[in-house]
């Protein structure tokens, strides 16, 4: 069992540091709140009066809080993690943040011999009290061994994400297409509604295709990925179905932004030849537009 620190214990660090605390690890814990800081106080934990204390002689220090500034403020600022840490300590942020800051935070810790990974985590509030969080680690293969065992008090899964600053980047994608999709899914829904179809009989056709399974592992795989771009949908196709939904949306005054968008996305793939590729070779499209399929 290890003596750890937990700074942040709101939504998601409070139960995450009392899975810790049911694990039998030995728990200092702080947050500007104080409220969490007396309930894991009656649960076992000893409190501490800033990150400084609640660091010292601690051999994981983890931080779950809301912005870089604030885990920045919290390991370099008055009363720091950094005024008391052991060179033997790893410091876990587990946070959602840039990055470019969690590089600098590990840079310049990695200055001072001290050892920082990233491992945010994927999932919700409610997967934070079950202790099923999905843990994307960002370490040495060393720190992500390391800090194995304490991580999983906390989730049922890591995925070691391949190096430091790979966990933050891979949680940046995912939160990027989950968030996109959100507001995508919403625009379905709403056409669907529009049109006066019950969104159950739209959720089961889509419940077998790309729309509701995505393409990383639908069309992807054997096309795109393969380099195969022959047609099995074609992009012009795909352009025109695009197309109908959109006008039937404008009819219906259904506002359709990221449809929209996507149309434009296929109309520019079009204008550069690729009409009469298989539609996955949007991926070859975009890719080019950023320069990147040199
Ligand atoms: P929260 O706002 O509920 O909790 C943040 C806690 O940090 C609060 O208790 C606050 O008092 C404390 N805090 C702020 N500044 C502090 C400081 N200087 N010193 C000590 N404590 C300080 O946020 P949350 O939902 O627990 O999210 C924490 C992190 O986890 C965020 O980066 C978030 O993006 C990420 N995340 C959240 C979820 C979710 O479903 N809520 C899911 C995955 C990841």
């Amino acid at each position: 069992m290890s003596n750890i620190a937990f700074i942040g214990l709101g939504q998601m660090g409070f139960p995450m540091a009392s899975n810790l605390l049911k694990k039998g690890h030995t728990l200092k814990v702080y947050d500007l709140n104080r409220e969490p800081v007396k309930k894991l106080e009656e649960l076992g934990a000893f409190a501490a009066n800033n990150p400084k204390d609640a660091a010292e002689n601690s051999e994981f220090i983890i931080t779950m809080l809301p912005n870089g500034q604030l885990v920045k403020e919290v390991i370099f600022g008055k009363d720091g993690v950094i005024e008391s840490v052991s060179s033997q300590a790893l410091i876990i942020d587990m946070s959602t943040i840039h990055p470019l800051e969690s590089d600098e935070i590990r840079q310049q810790l990695s200055c001072k011999n001290i050892e920082f990974m990233d491992a945010p985590v994927g999932r919700t509030s409610d997967n934070a009290i079950s202790g099923t969080l999905l843990i994307l680690a960002g370490g040495t293969d060393e720190q992500v061994n390391r800090a194995s065992s304490v991580l999983l008090c906390m989730g049922s899964e890591i995925i070691n994400a391949g190096g430091p600053g790979k966990g933050i980047r891979v949680k940046l994608i995912n939160n990027f297409m989950s968030i996109a999709l959100n507001a995508l899914s919403a625009e379905a829904a709403t056409l669907c509604e529009a049109l006066g179809l019950p969104l159950s009989t739209a959720m089961s056709v889509m419940a077998g295709t790309p729309a509701n399974k995505g393409h990383f592992t639908t069309t992807w795989p054997n096309k795109v990925l393969k380099g195969d771009l022959s047609p099995a949908f074609m992009i012009d196709l795909a352009h025109k179905d695009l197309g109908l939904a959109l006008d039937v949306a404008n009819k219906l005054h259904v506002p359709l932004f990221m449809g929209s968008a996507s149309r434009e996305i296929y109309s520019q793939a079009r204008a550069k030849g690729r009409g009469r590729q298989d539609w996955t070779a949007i991926l070859e499209h975009v890719r080019e537009c950023a320069g990147l399929n040199k």
